[in-house]
Order: structure tokens, then sequence, then C-alpha cells
């Protein structure tokens, strides 16, 4: 069991697989993208596969895949099957784009890996496509749509970005009222590769909800799992179900139960924090599993109790990075 020195058991690996992205959506980062690392400093596809069988050892028992977008790496499926191997792991998921997991769809299906969060800021075509800054609407919906009809538990995250989509977020609601997919609306953050700064977002949690009780006042509070990072709601006569993330305002970190490492092998143990270690050169090193799990061990016992602590000790730098450098 990994418990953290503020008492919370952390039970849930977040593993970017890459930095790199085919998108360029304009909250993440800037047009010309950011100084992708070099691939030799990514982590090699046996690292992934150690360092997610040394955590699974620790008592981590929810592994999501992210990035960068996953399926830019063309071995993503060796890891993913290597995954559903694992005695302890129970569950696999995903977070991409859906642009690129036409192919695999069947293989995920065979793996019995079926959660997967799709980003979706926009179901109107001209606002993604200015968002993400490509044209690949057509086949980023194709994907979503086929992942609802053979049975994925989709959800949807859809960023609220002011000026850009907030006029989609009841037509993506409408849209999806006859699917049984979550759709997840999420505050901004500053992690942009120094694309904007921000101290304040019009689009918090609270202004999301009173626009959408304006359009559907007919709706009921669902019970979450504790460690749940968003507040979900059942409008009635719909299908599915919406929630809504706190990400800028950060409501939800006692009950955090969550551990990054970068594609890089950086150790994050709060989105607002810094790195606190790397495994990448630990493991590079030769210095065996013992170090690697010390490491760890040492990482979650000085977390920050919550992403305004993290985000303070860093102040000045915080907000530098990418969400795709990060793994989101
Ligand atoms: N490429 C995959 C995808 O698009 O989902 C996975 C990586 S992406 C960095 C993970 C998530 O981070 C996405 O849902 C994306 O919308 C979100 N994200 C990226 N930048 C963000 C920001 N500045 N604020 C809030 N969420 C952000």
């Amino acid at each position: 069991m990994l418990i953290d020195n503020h008492a919370r058991t952390i039970n849930y690996l977040r593993l970017a697989v890459t930095d790199r992205c085919n998108l360029r959506c304009n909250y993440c980062m800037p047009a010309q993208g950011i100084d992708f690392v070099p691939s030799d400093r990514l982590l090699s596809i046996s690292e992934l596969k150690q360092l997610s069988g040394l955590l699974v050892g620790q008592g981590i028992d929810k592994i999501r895949i992210t990035g960068g977008e996953p399926f830019v790496r063309k071995d993503l499926m060796e890891l993913l099957q290597h995954l559903s191997q694992l005695e302890g792991l129970k569950d696999i998921s995903v977070t991409t784009n859906a642009s690129l997991i036409g192919p695999h769809i069947d293989q995920l299906k065979e793996l019995g890996i079926t959660d997967v969060n799709v980003s979706l800021d926009s179901i109107n075509r001209d606002t993604f496509e200015r968002i993400t800054r490509r044209k690949q609407f057509d086949t980023v919906h194709g994907n979503l749509v086929r992942l609802i009809s053979e049975g994925f538990n989709v959800r949807i995250n859809f960023i609220v970005l002011e000026g850009q989509n907030e006029q989609d977020i009841i037509p993506t609601l409408e849209a999806m009222k006859h699917e049984r997919v979550s759709v997840r609306f999420l505050e901004e953050m500053p992690f942009n590769g120094g694309a904007k700064n921000f101290n304040t977002i019009k689009w918090n949690h609270k202004s999301i909800l009173d626009h959408i009780t304006a359009a559907f006042p007919h709706y009921r509070k669902l019970e979450s799992p504790k460690t749940s990072t968003s507040i979900n709601y059942k409008i009635q006569g719909h299908a599915g179900t919406f929630g809504i993330i706190p990400s800028f305002s950060r409501t939800f970190c006692g009950s955090c139960n969550r551990l990054r490492i970068t594609a890089t092998g950086d150790v994050i143990t709060c989105l607002y924090g810094r790195p606190v270690a790397n495994l990448r050169d630990l493991l590079r090193s030769g210095q065996g599993d013992k170090q690697v799990i010390d490491t760890i061990l040492g990482a979650v016992s000085s977390r920050a109790k919550t992403g305004f602590e993290a985000q303070a000790l860093h102040a000045d730098t915080v907000f530098d990075s990418s969400m795709t450098s990060i793994g989101g």
C-alpha cells in the first residue's frame, strides 16, 4: 500500500507514454508546439512495463494511460497487453483525443480495456478545429460514435474555455442526450506551455453548473466515489450523465489518490507541483528495483496537502509547463 504523509492511500497511477501529440489544442500548447524531448529520453516500452509492475506491487490497482497522445506511440498496444496481464491491476483506462484510436478498437476490446476518456471540447466542427488547430473532427467524431456503439465506457472531457466553446456546452449535452456517456466539463488550468497566463477563470465549476441549470433545470446529483474529481449529475430524460471537474478550483485534494509519472519518468505527486524525482535515470543507472521503490515511497511520503500548497512551493515556475508534458 502506498500511503502518503496525509494518510491518503495512493492506488491510482496516471502514466504518460509520450509528450507528443498530433493535435495542437490552444489551451494546452502554443501553435508551434513545445520542445518535445528527444525520443531516447522517453521511457522505453520495457521501462514502462517494469515501472508498472513495480507500482502494482506497491498497491497501485488502477492505471490510466495518457500523454501527449498515447496512440501516437506505435508500441502502445504492447504495453496495454502487458498491463492487461498484471495481477492486482483491476482497472486500465486510456485518455485520448480519439483521432488515432480507430485501428486499435478491436484489440482494446479483446484486452478488456473498455474505459476510454475522449477529449472533445466541442461538438461543433468549426469550434473543434479552431481549438485543436487541426482538421480532425470527422475522424474524432467517428471514433467517438464507434466507441459508444461498441459498448465502451466513454467519458467525454470538455474543457470550458472563455470566448471559445462556451456556446457549445448545451449543444454537446443535447447531442449526447441518447448516449450512455458521461460528459465532463473541466475548468481550464494554466498548463499551456506559456501560451497564456491567468489567475482566475470565468468558467469555474459554479458558473458551469449555473449555465447548465438554466438550460436543464431538472437534474439530480449522483453519488460519486470518494476519490472522484468530478461532481456528477443526471439530467431527466438523458441516457448518460454529466460531471463537472473543479480542476482549477481544486476542491478535491483531500481525497486525492493519484500519482503521476511523466513520459520522461518524472514523478509528480500533485498536478500543481514540480516533479520530485526521476525514475528513468534511476532505471538506466542500473541501481535495481529497490532503489526505484524507495524513491517512489519517498515521493509519496512528502506530498503537498493541496494543489494550492504545491503551487506555492514553486509559484514562479509551476505554470511554465504544458499538459502534454505533464500527462494530463
Ligand atoms: N492526448 C490525450 C487527450 O487529448 O486526451 C491525453 C493527453 S491530454 C494532455 C489530457 C487531458 O488534459 C485532456 O482531456 C486535455 O483536454 C486536458 N488538458 C490539456 N491542457 C489543459 C489545460 N490547460 N487545462 C485543462 N485541461 C487540459
